[in-house]
């Protein structure tokens, strides 16, 4: 290793959020993988080769039994991951290989690594989840080459003090059983957002950060402040400094956790915070969330499977599930967007060029208006039988004339009718689009692709889909303020509701709901609760006066920390 410059800074991929401060720690040496040193250049007799089977296949045998033995100590996801190790040392394949190359003159260390080395060369070219398990089969590789060798288990110490774990990547059976009160952070050099470092970093709450290039540098017991979300590692930073961002960053989250709602301001500015739901699963667990109903319920999500248009008897009982969910109170739900992303068989969509910008959304109805009155009836029906008042809005529409059949189609069956807005023309011609309906809702995720013309799927234009554009801001503005002029409410349920920041901004342009994915709820809630209606429109002022997002995100924080109130975690 060699040194780093004390307050250097590394990046990484964040996976788990939150600041973490501590001594480096890496784990125990793993055993020498040389050829040599394995014994892959000798030949063993004929005679001493099934013994050597026998030795092999019991040391795999030992280590299952080992990791096997902690995942019954274990519970949730670190069990799972122990008892899926545990399997790999035990795997017929993976023996079978092994105890093959025995047979063949091998010595067992050898032949186990060389067997590993095919796998892992297997699983890699795979790809994806089954190139992130060669991690967990180099860790099998490791134990049982120590069980071979007589050699101490490899893997974590157990710390003496709160440290931050630093690894090259991190197996399951590494992981599983640590203690969040002395490993207070994750950081590897290798591993994905999917892999099990991330997986059990989420199960233990303590802040991760994956794919730090050049962590070898950071030698055992450098003291660190990990950065969880934005993905840094500050290398030796001012202790007092590091220890008090950490502490105001867990008072932050205990904050946040203790966070029940209603969504309003610190001046009481009513505000719903509300949540994105796909069927009534989901929408029972949103029901574990602060949040006061749904603001989005994407019907498309609940048949993306299914060959045949469901019959209105079976649509009206999902709608029933997902209305039964939050009785009494606001449920908005969205007619099919089927097409682009999201194609549905029974819509029979054709082959399209450019399938965001054609036949999508409320546009499917010019083809096939059955499909959309059909959904009609079943939320109406689903409505009556939970004696609920469901709001119903369309996706796509692009201009007032669709708006106003939308409109029509819903009033007929006596629901309150709304559209979302995620096509800049709408939102440049709101008051006419406004005046057609009860409400609106602005899907800010579409809203940006089609304002930004950048492919809300392409990782390269990601800079441009940031939903903190200080033009989709100013779209938003326009309708926001339309909303008011005329009385109506006007929602946001992209993900820009999501963010609580940019929540304050949506605030204060004008916006009355934020609908998101339930576990944005809490977070949302308590920056709203910081500050003010007039911080919220100073924020807003501020974003609108910049020219990109970097700028527009911090002019908005700095009015927004420079007003805040913190929550006490009492609150
Ligand atoms: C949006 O576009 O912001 C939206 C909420 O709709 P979806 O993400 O389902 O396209
Ligand atoms: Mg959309």
């Amino acid at each position: 290793m060699t040194e780093t410059l004390a307050g250097g800074i590394l990046e990484g991929t964040p996976v788990v959020g939150g600041l973490a401060y501590g001594p480096a720690i890496w784990p125990g040496e793993r055993p020498d993988h040389d050829p040599d040193a394995l014994g892959a250049n000798t030949e063993l007799p004929e005679d001493q080769r099934e013994p050597e089977v026998a030795r092999f296949v019991a040391a795999a045998g030992t280590v299952a039994g080992r990791l096997r033995d902690r995942s019954s100590h274990s519970s949730g996801a670190a069990a799972e991951v122990l008892a899926a190790t545990a399997g790999l040392a035990e795997d017929r394949g993976w023996i079978g290989a092994a105890s093959g190359l025995i047979r063949k003159g091998s010595p067992a260390p050898a032949a186990a690594a060389a067997a590993t080395e095919q796998f892992a060369t297997m699983f890699t070219k795979l790809g994806g989840l089954m190139a992130e398990r060669v991690t967990d089969l180099n860790d099998v590789r490791d134990r049982v080459l120590a069980e071979l060798l007589g050699l101490p288990e490899p893997g974590v110490p157990e710390p003496i003090e709160p440290s931050v774990l630093l690894a090259d990547d991190l197996a399951p059976a590494d992981t599983a059983g640590l203690d969040p009160a002395t490993t207070v952070a994750l950081v590897t050099r290798l591993g994905g957002p999917t892999s099990h470092t991330a997986i059990i970093a989420r199960q233990l709450g303590i802040p991760c950060v994956v794919a730090v290039s050049d962590l070898t540098t950071v030698p055992a017991g450098t003291p660190v402040l990990i950065d969880g979300t934005l993905g840094t590692i500050t290398i030796g930073p001012d202790e007092a400094t590091a220890r008090a961002q950490v502490d105001a960053s867990r008072r932050r989250a205990e904050a946040v956790a203790a966070w029940h709602g209603p969504g309003r301001t610190a001046d009481g500015h009513e505000v719903s915070v509300l949540a994105n739901v796909a069927d009534g699963a989901s929408a029972r667990t949103a029901t574990g969330y602060p949040v006061e109903g749904i603001g989005l319920f994407r019907t498309e999500l609940a048949f993306l499977d299914r060959p045949d248009e469901p019959t209105v008897d079976e649509q009206a009982g999902i709608y029933r599930e997902v209305l039964e969910a939050f009785p009494g109170q606001k449920v908005v739900v969205r007619t099919l967007d089927a097409g682009s992303d999201k194609p549905l068989k029974f819509v029979n969509h054709k082959d399209e060029a450019n399938p965001a910008l054609g036949v999508r959304g409320d546009r499917i109805a010019v083809e096939n208006p059955e499909i959309r009155a059909h959904q009609l009836d079943a939320i109406a029906r689903a409505a009556a039988e939970t004696g609920s008042t469901p709001w119903v809005m369309a996706p796509m529409i692009a201009s007032a004339r669709e708006a106003a059949a939308f409109a029509q189609e819903v009033r007929a069956r006596g629901m309150t009718a709304g559209v979302m807005v995620e096509i800049p023309a709408v939102a440049i011609l709101a008051p006419l689009i406004l005046a057609e309906v009860d409400f609106v809702s602005i899907g800010t995720n579409d809203l940006t692709q089609y304002t930004m013309a950048a492919d809300r799927m392409s990782a390269d234009l990601a800079s441009l889909t940031d939903p903190w554009q200080p033009a989709v801001l100013k779209l938003i503005a326009e309708v926001a303020s339309a909303g008011q002029t005329l009385g109506k409410p006007v929602g946001v349920c992209g993900e820009a509701a999501a963010d609580p920041n940019l929540a304050c901004v949506l605030t204060g342009l004008g916006v009355t709901s934020l609908s998101s994915a339930p576990v944005a709820a809490a977070g949302v809630g308590a920056r709203l609760a910081e500050v003010t209606l007039d911080a919220c429109r100073e924020a807003a002022t501020a974003a609108l006066a910049t020219a990109d997002p970097a700028g527009a995100r911090q002019a908005a924080t700095s009015v927004l920390d420079a007003a805040a109130t913190p929550l006490s975690p009492a609150v």
